[in-house]
C-alpha cells in the first residue's frame, strides 16, 4: 500500500457520559464513515492511576489547564487566589473522578493524518462553543462556567489525543501490544491504493 508514512494513530476514549448516554454507536459510526480503522478497542473501568497519567503525558499539561481556566476567570471579572498549577490539579482531580465513575470505551484509531482528523470530528474542549457538526457540538451543550460552579469536569463525551507523541504515550495506557491487531479493511484499497486493479471483471 502506498501513503503508509502518513498512517498514524490516535486514542479516542468515549467517556463515562457517552456511555451513559447510548452514544457509542452513534459517535464510532463518524470514524468509521471517514474511512479511518479501529485497531482496538474495548469497554474499561477506568482505574484513577490511569486517568493521573493519560492526562500528565504532557508534563505541562496541570498548569496549561490552570493557566486557561485562570485567563477564563480574569476575563469575567473574577478573582482569583490560587495558582495555575492548583486550579490546574483541581480539575485533574475532577476529571478522575468523572472517568472513574462508570465504563468508557477506548479505541485506538488508525488511519492517514488520524490524530487532526479524530480532533476535527471531536470538536472543540467546550460543548457550548463546539462547532456545529462535530460530536461535542451536536451531543452535549456543557459549559466552562456551568462545570467550574460545581467543581467538575466538563462532561464532553470523548476523549482525543492532541498529537502524535502523545497518542503513542495514551495508547501504552490504555492498550496491551497484544490488544492492537495489524490488519487490512476492504475499503482501504479505495482510500489508498493507486492502480485499483481487479475491480472490473
Ligand atoms: P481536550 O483535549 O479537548 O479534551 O481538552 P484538554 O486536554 O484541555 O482537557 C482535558 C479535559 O479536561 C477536557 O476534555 C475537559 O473534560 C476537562 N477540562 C479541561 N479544562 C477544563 C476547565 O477549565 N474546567 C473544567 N471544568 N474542565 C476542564
Ligand atoms: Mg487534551
Amino acid at each position: 500500500m502506498s501513503n503508509k508514512k502518513f498512517i498514524e494513530r490516535t486514542l479516542v476514549i468515549l467517556k463515562p457520559d457517552a456511555v451513559q448516554r447510548s452514544l457509542v454507536g452513534e459517535t464510532v459510526k463518524r470514524f468509521e464513515n471517514l474511512g479511518l480503522k479501529f485497531v482496538g478497542i474495548k469497554l474499561v473501568l477506568p482505574k484513577k492511576e490511569n486517568v493521573r497519567m493519560h492526562y500528565t503525558v504532557d508534563p505541562d499539561w496541570i498548569r496549561l489547564t490552570g493557566e486557561k481556566a485562570m485567563k477564563a476567570k480574569e476575563n469575567q471579572g473574577i478573582n482569583i487566589s490560587e495558582s495555575a498549577e492548583e486550579i490546574g490539579e483541581r480539575v485533574l482531580e475532577s476529571l478522575i473522578k468523572f472517568m472513574t465513575s462508570g465504563p468508557v470505551v477506548v479505541i485506538a484509531v488508525e488511519g492517514a493524518s488520524a490524530v487532526p482528523l479524530v480532533r476535527k470530528i471531536v470538536g472543540s474542549t467546550e460543548p457550548l462553543s463546539s462547532d456545529v457538526g462535530t460530536i461535542r457540538g451536536d451531543y452535549v451543550f456543557d459549559s466552562y462556567a456551568m462545570a467550574d460552579i460545581n467543581n467538575r469536569a466538563i462532561r464532553n463525551l470523548i476523549h482525543a489525543s492532541s498529537d502524535i507523541e502523545s497518542a503513542k504515550k495514551e495508547i501504552k495506557i490504555w492498550f496491551d501490544e497484544k490488544e492492537l491487531l495489524n490488519y487490512s479493511t476492504a475499503q482501504e484499497r479505495f482510500i489508498y491504493d493507486v492502480d485499483l486493479k481487479n475491480i472490473l471483471q
